[in-house]
């Protein structure tokens, strides 16, 4: 007996999520074997799949963007926080050691 394919395709969301029972897991395999139309339909299921994976990983890839960015903006703001006390440190030294040349140089 031939399984109509309209019967296959109702159950074809069933056997691709792998709930159907053994008997109608049977019945799909032999109509799939026999019927291109109904295994495109399936390989369509299939190919949904990692399109909303995806999409997911879209998201995903979205929000580590958006924190890099928040963590290299963290990263520059840290960055010129060491420049300006590296500038501040080196200012300080140079004011220390012209206070001390100065003193040496009074007596003289
Ligand atoms: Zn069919």
């Amino acid at each position: 007996m031939k399984t109509s394919c309209e019967i296959i395709r109702d159950l074809l969301p069933l056997y691709h999520d792998g709930v159907c029972s053994n008997d109608s897991k049977a019945m799909i395999e032999e109509h799939l074997a026999l019927c291109d139309d109904c295994k495109a339909e399936l390989q369509a299921m299939d190919t949904e799949l990692p399109i909303n994976n995806m999409a997911l990983n879209l998201k995903e890839t979205e929000a580590v963007e958006k924190l890099s960015k928040k963590w290299r903006k963290g990263m520059l703001k840290s960055l010129l926080e060491g420049i300006l006390i590296t500038v501040l440190a080196v200012a300080a030294i140079a004011l220390i050691l012209y206070c001390f040349m100065d003193i040496r140089v009074v007596p003289v």
